[in-house]
């Protein structure tokens, strides 16, 4: 692989930074205008290190943009009925607008039978059922955070998706299928890959925009790239390196660099973005309950 470096560095950090600013703003109107402060619960259940820091750093991006936090920290014993009667609870709260469930839950907990808990309207997490169909359906829906993340991360260095071939390698309900319908949505020519796709270097190699959501440390190749291609990198994977531990994505991003057009990096492209499009959607949210138009942020 030679050393020369083409692509443009997406630095997700510094675009979340800007969009929490615009959140903050627009947030600052609502209160002054009607009296309104967008209120996130969170509800974070046992001791999960990992858990743990995300539920601190929405907390902290929450009060920093002038919403409310309701943080409720359970046991990891609770019993679904207790988790689901908190829901309920959170649900008929009208100062609380957005509802999280951080995941993963406990073994005794039906993850589906939290999510179809949680009032639609306040579901931020974009993961209710009715969302996901409103979504596949082109209703208005409170779609998932880091899905929405990556379009606009992608219209940083993209003014139209229109037409372009984009592949979305991976189709979890909380990452790939949404991601393709949101790419569908922007009228680009979406294909999806999976465990059972064939050739999946030759689909890679065919793609303007590639999106990977699978989980496997530095999978895609640098000579899988399409040259000049936007590559959106959304694995989280933690590796050893000389005893050393470090997060990187399902990308190879140093590969990555000298091939494509842009390419975010792993931590600090996805990342950042998913938490500040959770803000978006709490305002989205706090704005649809009470029957005013959502700003476009
Ligand atoms: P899931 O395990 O739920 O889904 C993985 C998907 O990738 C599946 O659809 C699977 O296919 C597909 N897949 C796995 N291996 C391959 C392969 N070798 N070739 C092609 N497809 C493959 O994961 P998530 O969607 O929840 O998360 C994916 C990654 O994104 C993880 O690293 C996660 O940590 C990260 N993530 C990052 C977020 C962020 O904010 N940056 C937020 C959420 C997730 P099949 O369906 O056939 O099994």
């Amino acid at each position: 692989m030679s050393a020369k470096i083409s692509a443009k560095i997406i630095d997700g950090k510094a675009i979340a930074a800007d969009l929490r600013a615009a959140v903050k703003a627009e947030t600052q109107l609502l209160t002054a205008a009607h009296d309104i402060v967008p209120g996130l619960a969170v509800v974070l259940l046992g001791d999960d290190p990992a858990s743990r820091s995300y539920v601190t750093s929405k907390s902290r991006a929450v009060l920093e943009v002038g919403m409310r936090p309701f943080d409720h920290h359970l046991p990891a014993d609770v019993n679904e009925a207790e988790l689901l009667a908190l829901v309920q609870k959170l649900n008929a709260d009208p100062a609380v607008h957005g509802i999280l469930v951080q995941a993963p839950l406990p073994p005794q907990i039906s993850t589906n039978r939290i999510v179809a808990s949680i009032d639609p309207a306040k579901d931020v997490d974009g993961f209710h059922p009715l969302n996901a169909g409103r979504l596949v359906s082109g209703l208005p829906a409170l779609a998932p955070c880091t899905p929405i993340a990556c379009i606009k991360l992608i219209k940083t260095v993209r003014t139209s998706l229109a037409g372009c071939d984009a592949l979305m390698v991976g189709r979890s309900h909380i990452v790939g299928n949404p991601l393709a319908q949101l790419l569908l949505k922007e009228n680009a020519t979406v294909t999806i890959a999976h465990t059972r796709t064939r050739d999946l270097p030759a689909y890679c190699r065919r793609a303007e925009i590639l999106c990977v959501a699978i989980g496997h440390a530095e999978f895609i190749r640098g000579d899988w790239i399409k040259p000049g291609a936007t590559v959106i990198d959304i694995g989280i994977n933690r590796v050893d390196a000389g005893g050393k531990s470090r997060i990187v994505g399902d990308v190879n991003f140093a590969e990555a660099l000298n091939v494509a057009g842009a390419v975010t990096p792993v931590p600090g492209g996805v990342g950042p973005m998913t938490i500040a499009c959770l803000l978006v959607n709490t305002l989205r949210a706090a704005c649809m309950q009470a029957g005013l138009p959502a700003p476009e942020i």
